[in-house]
Parts: C-alpha cells; sequence; structure tokens
C-alpha cells in the first residue's frame, strides 16, 4: 500500500484534558506529531470518533499528518502550563524514522520537567531510552505496552501491519531492566475470540516474564468505519463470530452500541483483576505523585478513582460509581492542599467541597488520617 506524508503546521498541540483520566492513564495533557498510523489496526478507536476529523477514514493508513511545527509548539504551550502527566510522542514507522518528532519532543518534555507518559506498540521507542531514563530521573515515566493478546491468529486477523508481539515485549524488557515503570495495555480484548481465560492469563504471564508491574484490561469499543472495520475482521475469522458481536453490541444494522452490555465489561475487569492478583501483577497503574503539598490531593484522588473502578466491577449503581468518581475530581483539582483544609476545617470543611458527600468525606478522613500516621 502506497503511503503518502503530508506536512502542516497546526496552531495548537497539546490538548488539555477536563480531568485527569484516573484510574486509567492519569494523563493531563496530551499532544502528538503525527495524524494517521501505517499499522492501521482494524480495531483501532481512532479511525473512528474525531480523530481525523474532516478527512477519509480510509486515508487512516495511507496518509500521514507530520506536525513540523511540533517542537516549537510543545515548548511554547508547556511553558504556559502546570506540571502533570502528559502523554507524548509516536513511534509509529516509518514517519518517526524519517521526521524524528516524538525524540525531540522527549527532549522539551525533559527541559520543561514534565512527567510523561507513553502508550505504544512500536520497539522504536527504546531508541530513545536515555532521554526516558532521563526523564525519569527528573520526575517520572510511566508506559504500557499494547498487546490486545499474544495469540499469531488475532494479531494477523485483527492488526496484520503493527510491530510483531515478541518485539513489543522485548521492549518492555528493556524498558523494566532500566528501571522505567512499565505494564500492559490489554485493550482491546477480542470478545469471545481473544477472552478466553488463556487468551488473558497468557498475556499476564508474558507481561510479567517481560518485567511489567501492570496489566489494564479493557473492551472492544465500536464507533463508525471502525466499527465497520471490525465486524469485517471478526467475519473473516468466523461468521458466528461477527454474528456474536452484532448480539453483544446490540447492532441489527450497522449501529452498534458504542460497547458490550456493563455486565460484560465487569465480568472481563474482574476476570483480568483475578488473574493480575494470581500472577502477583497489578491491575492498575499506580499514579505519578509529586512531591508538593498538592500531592496529597493527588494520593487521596488516587484512591477514590479506585473506588470508582471496585465499584464498576461490582456493578454497583451509577450514583455509587459517580459519587466516587465526582469527588475524585474536585479533590484532584482542589487548589489547596486537602492535608491543610482538614487541619484548619475538620471534617466539615471536607464535607462543604463541592460533590463530596458525607460518606466519600469520612473515607477522605480516613486516608488523611493514614496518610499522617
Ligand atoms: S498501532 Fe495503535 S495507533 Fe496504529 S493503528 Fe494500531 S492501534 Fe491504531
Amino acid at each position: 500500500m502506497k503511503l503518502e506524508f503530508q506536512e502542516y503546521q497546526p496552531r495548537k498541540i497539546v490538548n488539555v484534558h477536563k480531568h485527569v483520566d484516573g484510574p486509567w492513564f492519569w494523563t493531563k495533557y496530551s499532544a502528538h506529531p503525527y495524524v494517521g498510523c501505517r499499522s492501521g489496526c482494524e480495531f483501532c478507536y481512532l479511525r473512528g470518533g474525531h480523530y481525523l476529523g474532516k478527512r477519509d477514514p480510509d486515508s487512516f493508513d495511507a496518509l500521514i499528518q507530520v506536525k513540523t511545527n511540533a517542537i516549537e509548539r510543545l515548548r511554547l504551550e508547556l511553558g504556559k502550563l502546570e506540571p502533570d502527566v502528559i502523554s507524548c510522542g509516536d513511534w509509529q514507522q516509518p514517519a518517526e524514522d524519517r521526521y524524528g518528532l516524538s525524540r525531540q519532543m522527549l527532549e522539551v518534555v525533559l527541559e520543561m520537567g514534565f512527567p510523561l507518559f507513553i502508550v505504544e506498540r512500536s520497539p522504536l521507542l527504546t531508541r530513545d531510552l536515555d532521554l526516558l531514563q532521563a526523564i525519569n530521573a527528573k520526575s517520572w515515566v510511566g508506559v504500557v505496552i499494547s498487546i490486545s493478546n499474544v495469540d499469531p491468529t488475532l494479531k494477523h486477523a485483527f492488526e496484520p501491519r503493527s510491530p510483531g508481539i515478541r518485539r513489543r515485549l522485548e521492549t518492555m524488557q528493556v524498558l523494566a531492566e532500566a528501571g522505567i515503570l512499565v505494564g500492559t495495555s490489554l485493550m482491546p480484548i477480542i470478545p469471545f475470540a481473544g477472552d478466553s481465560q488463556k487468551h488473558l492469563e497468557d498475556t499476564i504471564i508474558a507481561t510479567k516474564d517481560h518485567g511489567g508491574k501492570f496489566v489494564l484490561g479493557g473492551g472492544l469499543s465500536m464507533s463508525g468505519v471502525q466499527a465497520e472495520r471490525s465486524f469485517a475482521a471478526a467475519a473473516q475469522i468466523d461468521p458466528a463470530l461477527e454474528q456474536g458481536w452484532r448480539t453483544l453490541y446490540k447492532s441489527d444494522s450497522d449501529k452498534p452500541n458504542y460497547g458490550p452490555p456493563r455486565s460484560y465489561t465487569a465480568s472481563l475487569g474482574r476476570r483480568v483483576r483475578d488473574l493480575c492478583h494470581k500472577h502477583d501483577v497489578m491491575d492498575r497503574m499506580p499514579r505519578y505523585i509529586p512531591d508538593t503539598p498538592l500531592g496529597i490531593n493527588k494520593r487521596i484522588a488516587e484512591h477514590l478513582f479506585l473506588k470508582t473502578y471496585e465499584r464498576e466491577l461490582a456493578e454497583a449503581s451509577n450514583f455509587r460509581v459517580w459519587a466516587y468518581r465526582k469527588a475524585a475530581w474536585t479533590v484532584d483539582e482542589l487548589p489547596q492542599s486537602i492535608a491543610d483544609l482538614y487541619a484548619k476545617e475538620g471534617l466539615a470543611g471536607i464535607e462543604a467541597l463541592p460533590d463530596v458527600g458525607g460518606k466519600v468525606a469520612q473515607e477522605i478522613v480516613t486516608q488523611l488520617e493514614i496518610s499522617r500516621a
């Protein structure tokens, strides 16, 4: 397939997220140098949604747009932001071989002192190990290597041009041996074809064997062109698989639900968690906690985000899930130390915070007392 590059200069490169995406990647910012991806995985969620803007979705893997002003924009925009975790770079080949923008972006992240998060399939990432180590020494680095499964048949069906699984695991090992926090993004877990105990456990064991500390399991989303491509790839394996998916996503036509039913997602999460525990691997990525007065807010918010996840896995009511999520956002974004607030105003001060109810306030106080002990 012919590959084209198109250079352009966007007016902005850093996306500032409304809320940190706990308890998943914990990122507040994101900045990426390329639009489109040569690997062209059938299930890639970037095919759908707003990522491509007005571009023809079928051009996703044939046209790579290159943000040639990425470095200047990143330096300028980070200079106006509070340091927090930024998801940065894209080591896809051949774009990164040709332009090297991700390496230069890491140089800016190091210079500006921001903690860094990377999600990646490409082994080219190890080229920049020196910079990753330097950023890790100065602030923090967390990396997730994307591995949907370790089954070659599924890899071939859904991501035929992406880097091989063995090379991704070798990348994980190199990072782990360099002292960098690394784990697996076990996403998307392919419904029915890739969600057996064996599929999940094989990936968790492979992660552990290569120095990974955690596995984040997540299901397959369905949106627009990405849904069409995913259904077609499933049909290639087995028409019954496609039909099973259409039932799972309640798709009589080509407009499926975005996700499977909550019961399926929660059960998958519980199974991943149990298998992670069995193999002494975490099922969440530990959060970066800054060594500043607001670090305690991040620690308490992390606890609340984890409670949110626990409730999702337990299929608790939406009300209970959102009670923790909203409280987590409040604490995470509080401009003053929650420990100072508690010292001055006690439980009443915590209860007066927006979206922090009595039970959650009490839980925050318990966590504050534990952190003081
Ligand atoms: S490698 Fe990642 S970004 Fe590229 S197509 Fe595959 S899933 Fe999408």
